[in-house]
């Protein structure tokens, strides 16, 4: 199916066609590259330029490039642009303004993914539905799902990130969504209040791009939820809370065997469904969905059925057995904030020893000694038997925890898997979270190896 023809990118971005083309996918990745793709040479670690030729000897049916690239044919087909990532941005805006469905965009400090993930899966059945495959949340990421939408969507799911202040208003503004949704909004720190504060206003800029009149879906239970309240209202939003309080609520949860049965009200619709996992923090998000779903058209009580479907992403909290332990792979990233939900999740499964393996939380700023010290304070610690860690910022937290549950400290995770065996029993429940380049994931593996 054509995707863009080379009149409709060339109209688009303004940009000079050299060859008439009609592509069926975006890409901006040789490894992953389909043929038919139009292939984004962006500029990032390393110049996509360079890149130009593999893509189209792998079959690409155009480039989207700044300049023609040397030993690129002469009669390669190309869209020649000023500026690559603002011809994106441009396509992406295309792709949007052609779309007559339901975009509902998501952010938060964490559960962004796993979120979009549960929205997508919701849907089924409902029409077509168009989401990013991975975490494609920053400046090129949303462009780049937005240029990838076929036009015929009924519903878009669009995850929005920020890595620097700023970042999301001008994305909800080209994502145009008809409902936003935050899932949770963080301090690295917990006790940095005016951090938080200023946090809860980068996200609520998200409600500036909504489409009017268009529905704010915001956490109800957080001390900076008024915050998000009047971003919502100055964005002339119409407003629905989850939590505890809110117009979408869990009446009842209850976990066996890593499922949680849950019965929630829903936009005044009361909706029973299973999700796989144990943790509350999905729970909440899955009714926060239901109500993005909800405000976006969907039908709430097939949507709760179907999500029965969604599991977690991988490394993201997914309850497991291996051989005689319980593993809950949640290695793909850690804060405060997230590894406080792991731990939840970890006290809430019954049965066996505990044990949680964590390696560093990285990105955390001048406190993250402090910070990871801190979680021996967390109220789910006490309910973890035993904890090992790995890496030099653990350290800190290996000190701070009472001997009888102070597992082997190592200086990298790889240290730790070589220790597997020391490291678990049969029987054990154990959580392995630390951030992606705590490479904490090592552990997953030589867990799933001797199992
Ligand atoms: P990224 O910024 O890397 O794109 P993300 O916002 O997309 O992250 P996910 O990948 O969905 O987040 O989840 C990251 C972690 O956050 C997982 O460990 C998940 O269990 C946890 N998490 C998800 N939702 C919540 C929540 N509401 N509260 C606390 N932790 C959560
Ligand atoms: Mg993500």
């Amino acid at each position: 199916m054509t995707l863009w023809t080379s009149q409709d990118a060339a109209a688009a971005t303004g940009g000079r066609v050299t060859r008439e083309f009609s592509i069926e996918g975006v890409s901006i990745d040789t490894r992953t590259i389909q043929p038919g793709d139009l292939f984004v040479a962006l500029q990032a670690a390393r110049d996509g330029h360079d890149f130009v030729t593999q893509a189209l000897d792998k079959g690409a049916a155009a480039g989207l490039v700044s300049r023609i690239p040397e030993g690129v044919a002469d009669d390669a087909p190309l869209l020649v642009v000023p500026d690559v990532l603002a011809a994106l941005e441009a396509l992406g805006k295309a792709g949007r303004a052609r779309m007559q469905g339901k975009v509902i965009a998501i952010t938060g400090s964490v559960g962004k993914t796993s979120t979009k993930e549960m929205a997508r899966i919701a849907l089924a059945g409902q029409g077509r539905v168009h989401a990013a495959e991975a975490s494609y949340n920053n400046h090129w990421g949303v462009p780049l799902t937005l240029a990838r939408m076929p036009a015929d969507a009924d519903f878009a799911i669009i995850e929005i990130g920020m890595n620097h202040p700023g970042e999301i208003e001008p994305l909800a503004r080209l994502a145009r969504p008809h409902v936003a949704m935050i899932t949770t909004v963080a301090a690295a720190h917990l006790e940095a209040f005016g951090a938080i504060e200023g946090i809860a206003l980068e996200k609520g800029a998200i409600f500036r791009g909504l489409m009017q009149p268009g529905t704010a879906i915001l956490p109800e239970d957080l001390p900076v939820t008024q915050i998000l309240r009047d971003c919502a209202d100055e964005a002339g939003a119409i407003v629905i809370g989850f939590g505890q309080q809110g117009m979408a609520r869990p009446i009842k949860a209850e976990t066996v065997d890593g499922v949680t049965a849950v019965r929630a009200r829903v936009l005044g619709e009361t909706v029973d469904f299973k999700l796989a996992s144990a943790g509350t923090h999905f729970v909440m998000n899955a009714i926060g969905v239901l109500a993005a779903l909800g405000a976006a058209g969907a039908d709430v009580a097939a949507a709760a059925k179907s999500l029965s479907d969604w599991r977690p992403p991988l490394g993201r909290g997914a309850v497991e057995d291996l051989g005689g332990i319980r593993l809950i792979d949640d290695a793909y990233n850690s804060n405060p904030t997230s590894l406080s939900a792991g731990l939840a999740t970890l006290a809430r499964l019954t049965g066996g020893r505990r044990v949680a393996i964590l390696g560093d939380m990285l990105e955390l700023g001048p406190e993250e000694i402090e910070m990871h010290r801190d979680m021996a304070k967390d109220p789910s610690m006490a309910a973890v038997d035993l904890i090992h860690t790995a890496g030099a910022r653990m350290r800190a937290l290996h000190d701070a925890l009472p001997e009888t549950r102070r597992g082997l400290h190592a200086e990298s995770a790889a240290d730790l898997a070589e220790r597997v065996d020391e490291l678990v029993a049969l029987g054990d429940i154990v959580l392995v979270k630390g951030s992606k380049s705590s490479k904490v994931s090592t552990v997953v593996d030589a867990l799933r190896r001797t199992r």
